[in-house]
């Protein structure tokens, strides 16, 4: 039996296709090379290089890999910023190139996929800890084709029986213990790479964005989450599917929110370098404060963060950080 990780040389993608392997399943990736990295791809997987919009190429991996029993989709674009200055490209690659993935696992009889979704789907939350009924109301294009993903997987299980299950990470961070992967994005757009180039000497200062919302300390909170427990969650969710047990949503964070000022004075404490932070305007469609429930992973997949810990996560990007100050490129 093969899974097959759409998506497999990215952040995400590449710490669960590790997961897996270190579970002891074979696995198939695609991927584009678009935003991943041929580096972060696992020597010990098959790699096929291409883009899920292209209905021959898929047919023809799902021709060769006959023994794909479940699939796992990280292959999407997911920049807020970048989603909201260019719409269309968000709705090409996110809806479309699910489409036409959905049409060739079907053609395939492959019925059983898990995928990315985000905290960006409930836009600005009515209450924290954010449950999965919760309303869900994206505030940018990127939230916005996450939610139509899982709206389109509702009703293609309802036609054809495809069981998914949608996993909404909330902040995702760290890197693996073996320092052979970690968070590479080109640009950078998330806040602890971000703070750690200032040690590194790449950055000057931090930007804060925002220090007048209505939290502890005026800056914005959000549920820091470690990349090493969210693959650990899509192995739970592939063997509840393998099960055979319905389609479902969960929200994966810690349920602890720590606020932008906390996560940067962390980082001082774990690098033991000053990092200069600078205020700056807040950012265009940034809720105040997002924390997941996570009870229902919990208790129906049985998923038990075993990083939780600030410290521990910046540590393990600094790791990755430190020595790979350019990402993968040499
Ligand atoms: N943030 C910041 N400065 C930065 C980047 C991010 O203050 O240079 C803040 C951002 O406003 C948000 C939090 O850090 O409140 C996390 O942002 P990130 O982009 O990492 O993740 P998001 O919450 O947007 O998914």
């Amino acid at each position: 039996m093969s899974i097959l990780v759409l998506g497999g040389a990215g952040y995400i993608g590449s710490h669960t296709v590790y997961a897996l392997k270190e579970a002891g399943e074979d696995v198939v990736i695609i991927d584009n090379l678009e935003t991943g990295h041929i580096e972060a791809v696992h020597p010990d997987a098959r790699f096929y290089e291409g883009d899920i919009r292209n209905r021959t190429f898929l047919d023809s991996v799902f021709e060769k890999e006959k023994d794909i029993k479940a699939v796992i989709h990280f292959a999407a674009n997911s920049l807020v910023g970048e989603s909201m200055v260019n719409p269309l490209k968000y709705y090409d690659n996110n809806l479309c190139g699910t489409k036409v993935l959905l049409e060739s696992m079907l053609a395939h009889d492959i019925k059983k996929i898990v995928f990315s979704s985000t905290a960006a789907t409930y836009g600005e939350p009515e209450r924290v800890p954010i449950l999965e009924t919760d309303r869900t109301e994206p505030t940018n294009t990127y939230g916005e084709t996450k939610l139509s993903m899982e709206k389109m997987f509702k009703w293609t299980d309802k036609a054809h029986g495809l069981k998914y299950v949608s996993l909404r990470y909330f902040n995702a961070c760290g890197a693996h213990e073996s320092g052979m992967i970690g968070e590479a994005h080109n640009p950078e757009t998330h806040l602890i790479p971000l703070i750690l180039q200032v040690p590194l000497g790449k950055r000057e200062a931090i930007s804060v964005f925002g220090n007048d919302y209505d939290t502890k300390d005026g800056t914005c909170i959000r549920d820091y989450i470690h990349v090493t427990d969210l693959a650990q969650a899509h192995i739970l969710a592939v063997k509840y599917l393998l099960e055979g047990n319905d389609s479902n949503i969960f929200n994966l964070g810690n349920g602890v929110g720590f606020t932008v000022n906390e996560v940067i004075e962390t980082a001082r404490k774990v690098t033991g370098k000053e990092i200069k932070a600078i205020m700056a305007e807040r950012r265009a469609g940034d809720p105040a404060q997002l924390i997941a429930s996570s009870e229902k992973a919990r208790t129906v997949l049985g998923w038990n963060p075993q990083h939780a810990d600030l410290e521990e996560i910046i540590a393990s990007a600094w790791k990755w950080h430190s020595t790979h100050p350019n990402g993968y490129a040499k």
